[in-house]
């Protein structure tokens, strides 16, 4: 007889003595409270008010009847550190009690969620549509590997409803876009995607690791999936990997067996950092908006800067949509430098001082890179214009630093000629 992964990725019992306890609906208390207390019991192993880091791969039985039992009755205990990891369900029910979603599901990496569930729900033949704005990495796989097996990835430009919905077809499985986007900030109607996908009977998913349930909750408008590198602002200090996908129960049982499958879980160290993590995380959102504000807005008023991305200025074109729909802006920065080469912009990058060199976001380090170098350099002037990468784009991603500081830093490389 074979076991399922959802009869074992319930949590041990001697790490989760409350399973009965619900969650907390976020609507009840705020986000910080949620970040805190959500998804734990009240009393802990040892009496201790941290939850256990149990590290095994493997859990033992006392005897041949109680596998049975356990295979027979769904008991909540683990079986195979495959299937899942005691802490981990902790983390799952603070995430989905953030997001005001029914269940989650985490990840090694926020790539790995996003492949756990493009492999669970498509098939050859299906199509998937992509605003084109979304993470390179999440497009390459669906254009690179998952046509390998026969699977069609069509792309629209971001924000052209119409032409998403055109682009529908009756093989269409999935609609996916991000918001806001990398590096370009755009935001997304979610209403208008959400109902995009209800008319036509497909599965809609946004990535929000920009925004985080801080700043938006798409499930709350009607969007199926929402998925985070939970790397970013949700583990918040630059020190693990993990990815997380939300949604139905319903929706997410195949996901989370093929996950058991794949083996793509995160370690039992890993969720106890990513819970740790999370303990402080309204305080954080709150101070990677206030900064990545105050950052576009005294980089707006720069002489050298040409242009600034960020949807919490009256200037960026998704303006409206972000007010409507967004808590605050995130910590994301992009700008452009007045009459530079990608040379003197490499320049402006060299001379931080505060700011670290280095890809990723959403920790607690104020990080700055060009995108060019970065994440394009080997791509011809061609895809980066198709990409909307210019040669003098600085990205920046605003720690919790002060801001004063930031700025400071920042007006110190721009005097470098
Ligand atoms: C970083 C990132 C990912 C990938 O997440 P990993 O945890 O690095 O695998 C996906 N989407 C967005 C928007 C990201 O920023």
């Amino acid at each position: 007889m074979s076991v399922t992964p959802s009869d074992v990725s319930k949590p041990a019992a001697q790490t989760d003595p409350a399973p009965s306890r619900p969650v907390v609906p976020r609507e009840t208390r705020g986000v910080s409270t949620t970040s805190v207390h959500a998804g734990e019991a009240r009393q802990k192993s040892d009496n201790a008010i941290t939850d256990p880091v149990v590290m095994a791969s493997t859990f033992t039985f006392e005897d041949t009847q109680s596998i049975i039992n356990f295979i027979e009755n769904d008991e909540d205990r683990g079986e195979y550190g495959r299937y899942g990891v005691p802490g981990e369900k902790v983390v799952e029910r603070k995430l989905a009690a953030l997001e005001g979603a029914e269940d989650a599901v985490i990840y090694s990496s926020g790539m790995a969620a996003f492949v756990g569930v493009l492999n669970s729900m498509l098939s050859s033949g299906d199509e998937i549509v992509f605003f084109d704005e979304c993470y390179h990495r999440s497009r390459e796989y669906t254009r690179k590997y998952l046509s390998r097996f026969g699977v069609v990835t069509k792309e629209v430009k971001t924000g052209d409803y119409d032409a998403m919905e055109a682009a529908i077809t009756p093989n269409t499985k999935l609609l996916v876009s991000e918001s806001p986007t990398n590096p370009h900030l755009s935001v997304i109607d979610l209403d208008r995607f959400a109902a995009i996908g209800k008319q036509h009977g497909v599965t809609t998913i946004i990535d929000a690791t920009l925004a985080t349930p801080f700043n938006i909750q798409p499930i709350v408008h009607g969007v199926d999936l929402v998925m985070h590198s939970a790397t970013k602002y949700m583990g918040g200090h630059n020190d693990l990997l993990a990815g997380v996908v939300l949604g139905s129960k319903e929706l997410l049982d195949p996901i989370r067996k093929l996950r058991g499958i794949m083996g793509s879980v995160s370690t039992p160290h890993n969720c106890y950092l990513l819970q740790r993590g999370l303990k402080t995380f309204g305080l954080r959102m709150k101070q990677h908006n206030e900064n990545g504000l105050a950052v576009a807005r005294f980089l707006e008023s720069h002489q050298r800067v040409e242009k600034v991305y960020y949807p919490g200025l009256e200037s960026h074109p998704y303006h409206e949509t972000a007010k409507e729909t967004m808590r605050g802006y995130g910590g994301l920065v992009t700008f452009l430098v007045k009459d530079a080469d990608w040379k003197q912009t490499a320049a402006i990058v060299d001379a931080a001082q505060l700011a670290r060199i280095a890809p990723s976001l959403g920790g607690v380090e104020t990080l700055i890179e060009q995108p060019l170098v970065m994440s394009y350099f080997q791509c011809t002037p061609e895809e980066r214009a198709e990409f909307g990468i210019h040669d003098n784009m600085i990205r920046l991603a605003c720690g919790i630093e002060d801001s004063a500081d930031i700025i400071a830093d920042l007006q110190q490389c721009l005097d470098v000629q």
